[in-house]
């Protein structure tokens, strides 16, 4: 019988489970229990099994077309020429089948790579695992962006509020409560002791010990919905493959043309005719293409991962490709996150904290008037509420002692670190001052807020924080309780009401406020996040512990300066994007004057310009449109700003990339045509919503991302036109033929074989090709121009009939003269101009000599082994029965190459002067 977890109290819960929030399970044994429970997954059913593939590859009407015509064949008694069709067609399908595989299985690696990790405690230690291994049992630790992952019983809620839609369809956040236990029987939204998969961690944090994994959980009982999501196709692919459905249309009218063509001219021969049609339908319709494209964007996503950029959604790297606009948070994405605090501000006082080479302390180094001794409490004061008001954790270099570094947020790290050199340290603090309460940070308020329980007498204080403590109060009688407040300092000034000055408390007037806006300034305007810190004294513990009922009233302490140097890699990543046409724009929560500087040392800015998020709230859409032509800086942001900024950017007509990492981030990343999400600092709930993730968090990932993208698109077009060009010259051939009055000029299976050798090799090659030189050299693709666009269709028509002149010319001569190798030559020259066609289309605009023949060795590959395979069909026996082939003169095989090198010319006269027409337009 299922269990009711929910009418369980927590203890008995666990003792059900055989697990303890303590130390969790050991690893041994929770390795015992996934071997027994299985993986903790929704078993989905996207894939196709290969036995599909197969169906699908030999259902297609083509393939059956070219059934009917080995069959027609096979009962005229010609059986030759029915295996070779049959053959040929399982070869056409091992190709297919193996394209198919490919594409289906690098999905598949995508899709495993996108799983997300879980805290959980195990053997006492917290660590992070796959969201896979969880096991009932398991004490998984939540914070706020987490995606539960699988469900469970709560153990720990700190104002933990999870937003159960996904099952629920109740969109208000759920608060959940450890104590309570139920006696009747709760519908799922009511079970505010429960956590169930999928559901969202919308704010506080928590634990929970898990009841159920995969797909025994909620989830999983209605997953039979989601199970069945087919895969999204791209844009790309979805024209593609409208393109082949209308090819194929294309082709069957052709057929039947082609075939009253025959018949006009009296062709008797009706088998003969049939098979020709059939033929040339399956050459015109190019079957690899949308397979081809998938292996092409898969493999590209593979490349991306190689660089730190991890592909959620497949779509992504065809419009990477073409973004415009990659709007950026600063903090951690432009910067290294790597904070220092090296200002503290108090009234009267500011100081810079240096530390000497070699030294283990931080010297504190007045700045401004020299300190009085009633600087000194105000300073510890400043310490003590920056490290209590912090979730971070001190840790202590066993290696180095007396160095300090700190887990966690990097800001707040910053601040813990800082007091510890000071001699203040955050585990004796926490001992002496529980936390009894929190408002957390969030990005819109920008700051954050924890109430503590003040020791009562000196003697309850930890010996090291004594003396300071004791300076500070002056054995006064304690406050029982005290609320710190630390977060911007815009903010803060219009919640205090008093502030700080060497141990006395003075009114926060006119002159402080603009006495604390200077000393800020100052420390923004040389790159620094400022930190401001408050604190509230309290009878008692708070009723309520919402912003609304603790952040007002506070009395100023002080302020601390840090600083986060630039990545060294984001100027030339910022650069490339400006040589490519591209803008790199800053987003950020931080003040303006912070902004600014680091702007200016990544080079996103070369004007004074930003807006803030008060100043975007007043601008009409219109005016906002108009601003971000040349603003690129945009300061004291919220989330909500960046859907505005997109709307504006779209407005333009840009393709707009935006990163983001929290909760209230994810609307800008669906909104955006690129959403990225922060790998390391990012939540679940960002990288759900996100179509790619930045595994190291860099701003440069982005750029790489975009220049991979912009390589495989480029490619994709290169074999769309080739692949096009190839058959439009075979379709141009057979229509000429008759025309000037000559036999058939290909037969059936010769044009099976070409379909064959020049769809295989040679399109693969052009799928690999590397990258040119230039491609953060030139502007992107705008968004409305089609892949078919910038005179592809012209240069299939065009390319594509020369070819087949220059083919037929060469033949009619032959036939005329009454040689009866004049097929031979035409098949061959055919065959080697295609070839000619695949080496030039390498590049879309640069002459093969310049960018090496011999720089794309599988197209070095491809031509050797279809040149030797073309021989062979002209040179053995065998081949000239099967293919109604002859053998060549040195003369005629030397025409044929000659031919070849000359379309091969023509092709690259038709690059140059299609080049320099787009160039001057
Ligand atoms: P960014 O977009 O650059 O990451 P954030 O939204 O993280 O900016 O921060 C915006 C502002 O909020 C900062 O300038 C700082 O004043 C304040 N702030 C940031 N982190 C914290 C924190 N942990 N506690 C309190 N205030 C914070
Ligand atoms: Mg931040």
């Amino acid at each position: 019988m299922k269990t009711h977890w929910y009418k369980l109290a927590a203890a008995d819960a666990l003792k059900q489970l055989g697990s303890d929030p303590a130390p969790g399970l050991t690893g041994a044994e929770a390795q015992t229990r996934l071997a027994t429970v299985g993986a903790n997954e929704l078993v989905a059913r996207g894939g196709r099994t290969s036995w599909e593939i197969i169906v699908e590859q030999i259902t297609g009407v083509l393939t059956i077309l070219l059934f009917i015509a080995a069959l027609v064949s096979a009962v005229l008694g010609d059986w030759i020429e029915a295996i070779v069709i049959l053959v040929i067609v399982v070869l056409n399908a091992v190709l297919g089948y193996t394209q198919e595989v490919k594409a289906e299985q690098s999905m598949e690696a995508l899709k495993r790579m996108a799983v997300p990790k879980v805290r959980v405690r195990r053997d006492g230690q917290t660590q992070d695992i796959s969201a896979r291994e969880l096991v009932p049992g398991d004490v998984v630790i939540l914070e706020t962006g987490n995606i539960v992952p699988a469900d469970g019983r709560v153990l720990q809620s700190v104002n933990l509020r999870v937003e159960e839609a996904a099952l629920t369809g109740e969109s208000e956040p759920v608060e959940k409560d450890p104590t309570l236990v139920f006696e009747t029987d709760k519908a799922l939204g009511d079970r505010r002791n429960m956590l169930y998969s999928g559901t969202i961690v919308n704010y506080g944090r928590g634990e929970f010990v898990v009841t159920e994994t995969g797909m025994g959980t909620e989830l999983g009982h209605i997953a039979t919905l989601i199970q069945d999501v087919v895969q999204e196709q791209t844009p790309l692919q979805q024209r593609l493959d409208k393109l082949g459905k209308w090819l194929a249309g294309a082709a069957l009218i052709l057929v039947v043309v082609i075939f009253i063509l025959g018949l006009l001219r009296g062709q008797s021969d009706i088998k003969e005719l049939l098979l020709t049609a059939v033929s040339l339908a399956v050459a015109a319709v190019p079957e690899a293409l949308t397979a081809v494209v998938t292996i092409a964007l898969s493999l590209g996503a593979q490349r991306m991962l190689k660089r730190q950029a991890l592909i959620r959604k497949l779509p992504a790297v065809e419009t990477l490709g073409s973004v415009t606009v990659i709007c950026s948070d600063k903090t951690g994405t432009l910067t290294l996150n790597r904070m220092t605090v090296t200002a503290l501000d108090i009234a009267n006082h500011a100081f810079e904290l240096t530390q000497a080479q070699g030294e283990t302390e931080f010297e504190l180094v007045p700045t401004g008037s020299i300190p009085t001794p009633g600087a000194q409490p105000t300073l510890d004061l400043l310490l003590i509420a920056g490290a209590l008001d912090n979730d971070a954790v001190l840790s202590s270099d066993e290696k180095q002692p007396g160095r300090y570094h700190a887990v966690g947020d990097p800001t707040e790290g910053a601040l813990v670190v800082a007091a510890a050199y000071a001699g203040i340290r955050k585990d004796d603090l926490e001992a002496a001052f529980p936390r009894v309460a929190e408002v957390p940070f969030d990005s819109v308020r920008k700051r954050m807020t924890t109430v503590h329980r003040t020791p009562q007498s000196i003697a309850e204080l930890p010996a090291s924080l004594a003396p300071i403590w004791e300076r500070r109060v002056n054995q006064t009688v304690m406050p029982p309780f005290v609320a710190f407040t630390k977060g911007a300092i815009d903010g803060m000034l219009n919640i205090c009401g008093q502030v700080w000055v060497e141990g006395e408390l003075h009114p926060l007037d006119d002159a402080w406020r603009t006495r604390t806006m200077a000393a800020h300034d100052q420390m923004a305007a040389k790159g620094m996040r400022v930190l401001g810190v408050g604190l509230r004294i309290l009878d008692r513990p708070p009723d309520e512990t919402t912003d609304k009922a603790l952040e007002h009233d506070l009395i100023l302490v002080g302020m601390f300066g840090m600083i986060d140097p630039p990545r060294p890699e984001v100027r030339a990543a910022v650069l490339e994007c400006r040589s490519a046409g591209i803008r790199p724009v800053m987003i950020t929560g931080d003040h303006p004057l912070t902004a600014r500087h680091i702007a200016q040392q990544v080079s996103i800015s070369d004007n004074d310009r930003f807006l803030t998020g008060q100043e975007l709230d007043r601008l009409s859409v219109e005016e906002l449109a108009e601003a971000t032509r040349d603003v690129s800086v945009f300061a004291r942001v919220s989330p909500e700003h960046k859907l505005k900024l997109i709307d504006a950017f779209q407005r333009q007509g840009n393709i707009v990339s935006m990163t983001g990492d929290g909760v209230n981030d994810a609307p800008a990343l669906k909104k955006a045509d690129i959403g990225v999400a922060m790998g390391i600092t990012g939540t679940d709930v960002a990288k759900g919503a996100a179509d790619m993730v930045l595994l190291d968090d860099n701003f440069a990932t982005i750029v790489a991302a975009v220049a991979e993208g912009r390589v495989i698109y480029d490619n994709i077009r290169r074999f769309i036109k080739y692949l096009l060009t190839c058959n439009a010259s075979e379709i141009a051939v057979m229509l000429i033929g008759p025309i000037l009055g000559m036999p058939l000029p290909l037969l059936p299976l010769q044009i099976l074989w070409m379909n064959l050798v020049t769809d295989g090799l040679p399109a693969l090659a052009l799928g690999v090709e590397p990258p040119e030189k230039d491609v953060m050299r030139r502007p992107p693709y705008t968004a409305s121009e089609s892949i078919f666009g910038r005179g592809m269709v012209q240069f299939i028509i065009g390319i594509g009939a020369i070819m087949s002149v220059l083919a037929i010319g060469a033949a009619w001569g032959l036939w005329h003269a009454g040689d009866p190798r004049w097929q031979t030559v035409l098949f061959t020259t055919l065959v080697l101009s295609q070839l000619a066609v695949a080496v030039a289309t390498r590049s879309e605009e640069h002459p093969i000599w310049s960018i090496g023949p011999f720089t794309n060795r599988g197209m070095v590959l491809a031509v050797i082994l279809t040149v030797a395979l073309q021989l062979a069909v002209i040179y053995l026996p065998v081949a000239n029965r099967i293919f109604r082939t002859q053998p060549l003169l040195p003369i005629e095989l030397a025409l044929s190459f000659g031919l070849a090198l000359l379309t091969l010319l023509i092709v690259e006269i038709w690059k140059a002067v299609a080049h320099r027409r787009h160039r001057a337009r």
